[in-house]
């Protein structure tokens, strides 16, 4: 049985946080927000609350975890002096840092290898839980595996109902995209996954911050070589924007609809002026504003299936840096083929 428990995303009550942080502390699995995404949180000092993580997700069991901490302070390892100045500036916030891993963590957290990712969430109720909790706290995002993160409680339980203790719901997530992860054992530290701290945010404390290469053979990131973020209908990316998207889009999905297809799209709100004639539509907002396209990314792309479509086309032709880069990023590990 999953229990949900309301609370105020800006001053979560108290009694609220500590009945969650009981249940992580005897063992079990809390799914809270954090200003990313929801996490699936679990005590990171026991290997079997951790394993359960993997467990309720179906994780492989070779992708490593990200701890959370309630300061720089807390973490479960050594912060190099880069370390402590990319802390300093980001967080709380949306930046994982993969440093050498110290004791007191399980080793499920980190599949065996001698580093660990951790960081501070910009969240009140994250912040509040794991204080309460007195533990640092490992949380993958709160989805199945292979499956689009979830940006509210709803799609929390649409995917793990039954499978977690509890659910903090304190509403949709406001950044919506998961967290940058730059690995600092690497020299130059690499980013490993782009997300919410840009790529030229991080250069401004560390100036040769540089993207990781695609893995090959052994991945440092092991979580990056598999499908990730997908949803359940076919995803297209469309690699043009506002009117130009919607023109491509009417043309192929006059041939999927003859095929028998409903038709979604996922555009931005030039786009969706222009008309791209499909038979589901959601919008993700201007092309100006990428902080709001990241945002409602995932919700749209679960909206789709929910609404019951065969085929997404997604606006994908977003420039490739700053936030365009991470969304871009998502939206082709989400299996979406290019046109
Ligand atoms: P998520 O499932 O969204 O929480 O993703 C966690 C990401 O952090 C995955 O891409 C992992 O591969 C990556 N990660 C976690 N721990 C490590 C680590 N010790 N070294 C490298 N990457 C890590
Ligand atoms: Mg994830």
């Amino acid at each position: 049985m999953t229990r949900v428990l309301e609370v105020d995303p800006a001053s979560p009550d108290p009694q609220a946080l500590s009945a969650a942080a009981k249940v992580l502390r005897e063992g079990g699995l809390v799914a809270f927000p954090t200003e990313t995404v929801y996490g699936l949180g679990a005590d990171a000092t026991s290997p079997e609350a951790v394993r359960r993580i993997y467990e309720a997700k179906g994780r492989p069991p070779d992708n490593p975890l990200i701890v959370h901490v309630a300061s720089p302070d807390a973490v479960p390892g050594r912060l190099t002096s880069v370390g402590r100045r990319l802390a300093e500036r980001f967080w709380p916030g949306p930046l994982s840092l993969v440093i050498a891993r110290g004791p007191g963590i399980a080793p499920e957290v980190s599949c065996g290898l001698d580093t660990v990712a951790v960081r501070m969430p910009d969240h009140p109720v994250a912040l509040g839980l794991i204080v309460h909790a007195g533990v640092p706290v490992a949380a993958p995002s709160a989805n199945r595996s292979g499956r689009t993160s979830p940006t509210t409680a709803q799609h929390v339980l649409e995917d793990l109902e039954g499978r977690l203790e509890l659910v903090l719901d304190a509403g949709p997530t406001r950044v919506g995209l998961e967290s940058t992860v730059l690995d600092l054992t690497s020299d130059p530290p690499a980013v490993l996954r782009p997300g919410g701290v840009t790529l030229e945010q991080l250069r401004e404390v560390v100036p040769q911050a540089t993207l990781a290469s695609e893995p090959t053979g052994a991945p440092r990131s092991p979580g990056t070589r598999y499908r990730h973020y997908a949803p359940r209908a076919r995803l297209r990316l469309v690699e043009a924007t506002g009117a130009e998207a919607a023109q491509l889009i009417r043309r192929l999905a006059e041939a999927e609809r003859r095929a028998g297809s409903r038709v979604g799209a996922l555009v931005t709100s030039e786009a969706a002026r222009a008309d791209p004639g499909v038979d589901l539509l959601e919008e993700l907002g201007p092309a100006a504003d990428l902080a709001v396209v990241a945002c409602r990314l995932y919700a749209g792309l679960r909206a789709l299936d929910a609404r019951g479509a065969d085929v997404i086309f997604a606006e994908a032709g977003f420039a490739p840096d700053g936030l365009g880069r991470a969304i871009c990023d998502r939206l082709r590990r989400a299996g979406g083929k290019c046109l």
